[in-house]
């Protein structure tokens, strides 16, 4: 595929397309080469073009490792260029290390579709990870929450509407997405499915191999075996599990409208043995109306004995209109205080030793800013080479600095 050289003073409309492996593969890359070209782009050199397409190969080891070297090149030689690699090797590995976006063969077209629209500057990327918000609202009752009243019962974004957002996303070049919502496990009961979270994230699984999710956060008490089998062994979910508990006193759990902790521990420790390195953080608040100091020390405890990675804590502050601003006695501000100052400093312990942890192993990380990087098990790592926020990289982890890890990206 040559460079006809017409209109060769744009440089923003200009790609490179190499092409790997077989005659089919040939054949699809003239294809999208025409289609691009019909389009007013011109084909230039991977060294000076803006965009590098490859249509990748995957048939040997061989292949593979010719894959790495040419992305490698690409880097060195034209550190500008956006990458984007197709086909059978995202097929069977799933994203390449260093693209701005990665397509399987079923979607391969589509990357004409993607230079147009970021050439068209119609969507602007303004954050290194997609947020996909699939649902609003919530069915419960917490006493202390605000949520229900102010935002209604709980919706779900159709799945027409997701895959129109998970388009956007991949025509930005996002390659990870946090899932959200005010409660995630509630998505699709609306829709008349009983199972819609897990629908969900298997839907998500099968139509965007390329992509991981971050799961915002999850409700223990309606996290289902199903769910949490799920969770735990799928590639694309990313091990940083957040629990929303809230407390470990089961008199406080009953106050707050939030059941009891049967299960709490159980699943703290089955995420923990089934995936030592993930992150697993959760919410407390501590000064709930009436919370005595037996209350308190039983959260203290348990925090302190279950395989937290991090934990927020907030002291308990009554929202006009819900029921729990009604309940007296209220815990004394300088007892709130104090409780919640000696329960952060046991996160802070927790948090250092489990980053610690990490010195030595090697964990994918996605770039958030310039010289920080968000690990998949939710730590931030510094690096001091120059990367492409929004892409994913594995870091060789160095040292802790804590709150930081200090690590090398690897080839
Ligand atoms: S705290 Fe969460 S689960 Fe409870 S009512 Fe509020 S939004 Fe719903």
């Amino acid at each position: 595929l040559r460079n006809t050289g017409k209109n060769s003073g744009q440089r923003s409309k200009k790609f490179a397309l190499i092409n790997q492996g077989c005659r089919l593969n040939a054949a699809e890359s003239q294809r999208i080469a025409q289609e691009l070209q019909k389009k007013g782009w011109i084909l230039s050199s991977p060294q000076e073009a803006p965009w590098v397409i490859i249509n990748t190969c995957t048939v040997t080891h061989r292949a593979d490792a010719d894959l790495r070297k040419i992305v490698r090149k690409i880097q060195r030689e034209n550190p500008t260029a956006r990458i984007v690699a197709l086909g059978c090797y995202v097929d069977h590995h799933g994203e390449v290390p260093g693209t701005y976006l990665s397509l399987p063969n079923p979607r391969k077209m589509e990357v004409v579709e993607v230079l147009e629209e970021v050439d068209r500057g119609r969507i602007a990327r303004w954050k290194s990870r997609g947020f996909l918000k699939v649902q609003e609202g919530c069915d419960l009752a917490c006493t202390y929450c605000i949520i229900p009243r102010v935002r209604g019962p709980s919706r779900s974004l159709p799945w027409a509407e997701i895959e129109r957002r998970m388009e956007d996303f991949l025509v930005l070049g996002y390659q990870e997405v946090v899932i959200t919502g005010i409660h995630l496990e509630s998505y699709g009961r609306d829709l008349g499915e009983k199972s819609g979270f897990l629908n969900l994230l298997q839907r998500l699984e099968a139509f965007y191999p390329p992509v991981r999710f971050r799961i915002s956060s999850l409700d223990p008490r309606f996290l289902t075996r199903e769910l949490l089998a799920y969770i735990l062994s799928a590639p694309h979910i990313m091990p940083g599990f957040h629990l929303s508990l809230q407390h470990y006193s089961p008199r406080i759990l009953r106050l707050m409208g939030r059941g009891s902790n049967r299960g709490f521990m159980e699943i703290l420790e089955e995420i923990r043995a089934t995936r030592p390195e993930a992150g697993l953080g959760t919410d407390f608040i501590v000064g709930f109306p009436t919370e005595t100091e037996e209350d308190f020390l039983l959260l203290y405890r348990f925090a302190g004995e279950a395989p937290f990675s991090y934990f927020h804590v907030f002291s308990f502050s009554p929202r006009k209109g819900t029921r729990a601003a009604e309940i007296r006695p209220r815990v004394p501000e300088r007892i709130s205080k104090k409780r919640s100052a000696l329960l952060r400093e046991l996160g802070r312990r927790k948090k250092e030793e489990f980053a610690r942890a990490m010195v030595g192993k090697t964990l994918e990380a996605t770039v958030i800013k310039e010289g920080e990087a968000l690990s998949e098990n939710y730590l931030k790592v510094k690096f001091d080479e120059k990367l492409p926020p929004g892409n994913r990289f594995l870091f060789k982890i160095e040292e802790l600095r804590f709150p930081y890890l200090v690590g090398n990206p690897q080839e």
